[in-house]
């Protein structure tokens, strides 16, 4: 491993006494209180007053009519999916999903967490590339995708680190198309759109408590809907299909799927700190943009004309001509050093070495072994055939490759201290050295 403290240009610089997290969960002593409410009381299991009141409370913050607590992000994607397959196609056979023969258009740069239940369901992701404005999916790929697959009656986005995507343009090209929009605001609670928070976007949002996010409820996630016969569905489904009657009863496929009261008392004490951990996080994203405003970089961008997003985490992408040379396999990395450039590589490497966590850009789907052989469509069409061509140290050709090649995420904790982040940014420095 390359030993930084032996490097010159590193000198004077010490570790950090204790770990710099990426995105730790901050908690504030409110969630004791619930927590211990609903041990004191008994109420311990999958019903109680705390998930009435954070499926009431997040709702009243989101302007949305239904919360519905579940056990997840990934749960709430599932069932979101799940209902949109079933008003889509109609209900599916036991040990069918409901998108079985159904291809749908996801996000490209996303978590894989986005697009693993359209694969529950049966159904195929066809990924599709991000545009360079909020690193988002790209209305134009979007529009070429239904050229090409006219038949698609469902889109997954998602708003990747916290910056709302280009919400207006995708919705007016699935209206268009008929189709349905199943919207991932896991990252991005918070965050608004033409002052419309995210995860009121879709016909099925999303949002999760999962520990690194915006809010924890150290795991959790809630499905947002405007249809109430939806959100009692989800609700049914995510307790196993319970039928209304003495004995247990069943007509369709269930999951346990729902929040539990204690995960629901950490986030009660949480909603509270939304607002706090957005400012703190703009300020971390801000000190950054202007700590690094003299290197060949830039931050990840958003559309500071319509969007507020919530800062989740800040991200920066090195100008392809600061690059030095950096090239990656499908499960390991080399990099060099070479004066007044730098890579994700050896940035990530030397955050690393002084004690501090970054983090590459989320790999693109259509990267991923999972889904190589699905279909991947950017602005010109199939996308495929091109996007490892960064391997051979060429720059990439689709926007989504280019952007996990030359971007990482820094390190976005919102207790860092301001010395802390200072000389996160001046390890950077001495990196463009
Ligand atoms: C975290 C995350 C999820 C999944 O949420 P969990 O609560 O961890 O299941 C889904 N999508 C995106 C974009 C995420 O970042």
């Amino acid at each position: 491993m390359y030993d930084f403290s032996k490097d010159p240009r590193f000198k004077g610089i010490e570790k950090f006494d204790r770990k710099v997290w990426l995105s730790s969960p901050t908690t504030h002593g409110d969630e004791q209180k619930w927590v211990d409410e609903a041990i004191q009381t008994n109420w311990v299991s999958t019903v109680g007053q705390n998930i009435n009141e954070v499926e009431k409370q997040i709702a009243e913050y989101l302007s949305i009519p239904y919360a519905v607590g579940l056990s997840s992000g990934t749960a709430a994607l599932h069932l979101a999916i799940r209902l949109a397959g079933e008003r889509l196609y109609g209900a599916a056979k036991v040990g069918h999903g409901t998108l079985e023969g159904h291809k749908v258009f996801c996000s490209d740069m996303t978590f894989d967490a986005t697009v693993n239940p359209v694969a529950y369901e049966g159904g195929e992701a066809v990924f599709i590339d991000t545009e360079e404005d909020t690193w988002n999916m790209d209305p134009k790929a979007l529009e070429k995708a239904f050229e090409i697959y006219p038949e698609v009656r469902l889109v997954i986005l998602a708003h990747l680190y916290g910056t709302p995507g280009k919400i207006d343009d995708i919705r007016r090209i699935a209206d268009k198309h008929g189709a349905l929009i199943v919207e991932d605001a896991a990252e991005s609670l918070g965050a608004t759109y033409k002052g419309i928070q995210t995860g009121t976007f879709g016909d099925y949002s999303i949002i999760s408590f999962n520990g690194n996010k915006i809010i924890t409820g150290s795991s959790g996630g809630m499905l947002l809907t405007k249809n109430r016969t939806d959100a009692d569905k989800a609700r049914k489904w995510s307790t196993q299909s319970r039928e209304d009657a003495p004995w247990y009863q069943h007509e369709e496929l269930g999951y346990n799927y729902r929040m539990s009261n204690i995960i629901a008392g950490v986030v009660r004490g949480q909603i509270n700190y939304i607002d706090e951990h957005i400012s703190q996080k703009k300020a971390i994203y801000e000190r950054y943009k202007k700590g690094l405003a003299d290197l060949p970089v830039k931050m990840n961008p958003f559309d500071g004309e319509n969007s507020n997003p919530n800062f989740w985490l800040s991200c920066m992408l090195i100008d392809s001509d600061a690059m030095s040379s950096f090239v990656r396999g499908e499960m390991d990395q080399l990099w060099q050093t070479e004066p007044g450039k730098s890579s994700p590589g050896e940035i990530l490497a030397a955050i690393i070495q002084f004690n501090a966590e970054g983090r590459p850009i989320w790999k693109p789907m259509h990267m991923q072994p999972i889904y190589r052989s699905h279909a991947f469509i950017t602005r010109n069409g199939s996308g495929r055939g091109i996007s490892n061509a960064y391997i051979s140290g060429q720059s990439a050709v689709d926007i989504g490759a280019d952007i996990f090649r030359r971007g990482l995420c820094l390190p976005s904790d919102n207790k860092m201290r301001r010395e802390t982040q200072d000389k996160v940014i001046e390890i950077i420095h001495r990196c463009f050295e």
